[in-house]
């Protein structure tokens, strides 16, 4: 097999939106621990209303004041100079998506918003992608900083990378379900090339 193309996930991965989860949740009224989109899809009529609008507000804020990681163009711009397609799986709304990911070097061709589908950790905007570019799952990298990159990577088939932006593992598995680890951004540009080599068919 050969890696063909790579998915990322946006927020976190390759641009900071400094979305504030936390302050998010005390804004919609939800349990310290809940995920957001999750819990809100059970929510109906003015519930459901007021919580969608406080995420459009941070969100909207998150595209004023989203910033590149360090070492993120130069790997995007590697990847592009070896061929490989790219394209984007965000929870985030495509329109926001769309607005920060004109800060990067390279386009991504599809940009799939939570809007169009099963969100991840369901493996369907990967499957989507693979069909799109026709390449199989395993041909298409995964990456990002969320457990549910990694879990949507492993249900489509595809091999993930974890993204770690230097956080703290912490408590989390997340860095034991990827395949592979990338810590430093600027050592991306050399483990793409060892993942691309260990993937030649
Ligand atoms: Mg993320």
């Amino acid at each position: 097999m050969a890696i063909k193309g790579i998915i990322f996930d946006m927020d976190g991965t390759l641009i900071d939106s400094k979305l504030d989860f936390d302050q998010m949740r005390r804004d919609m009224q939800l349990a310290n621990d809940a995920p957001i989109l999750e819990t809100i899809e059970m929510f109906t009529g003015a519930r459901r209303k007021q919580c969608d609008e406080v995420l459009r507000r941070h969100e909207q804020l998150g595209v004023e004041i989203a910033s590149v990681f360090p070492g993120v163009p130069e790997l995007l711009m590697h990847a592009d100079s070896l061929g490989l397609k790219m394209a984007i799986v965000t929870r985030n709304l495509k329109e926001f998506a769309l607005q920060m990911l004109k800060v990067l070097p390279v386009s991504f061709e599809p940009v799939i918003g939570r809007e169009e589908g099963p969100i991840k950790p369901d493996p369907w905007a990967l499957l989507h992608i693979c069909e799109f570019w026709q390449i199989e799952p395993h041909e298409a990298l995964m990456v990002g900083d969320y457990r549910f990159d990694q879990e949507a990577g492993k249900n489509a088939g595809c091999p993930t990378l974890w993204f770690s932006q230097k956080r703290e593992v912490g408590s989390s598995d997340w860095h034991t379900m990827a395949d592979y680890v990338l810590e430093d951004n600027f050592q991306g540009k050399s483990l793409l090339d060892r993942i691309l080599s260990e993937n030649t068919p």
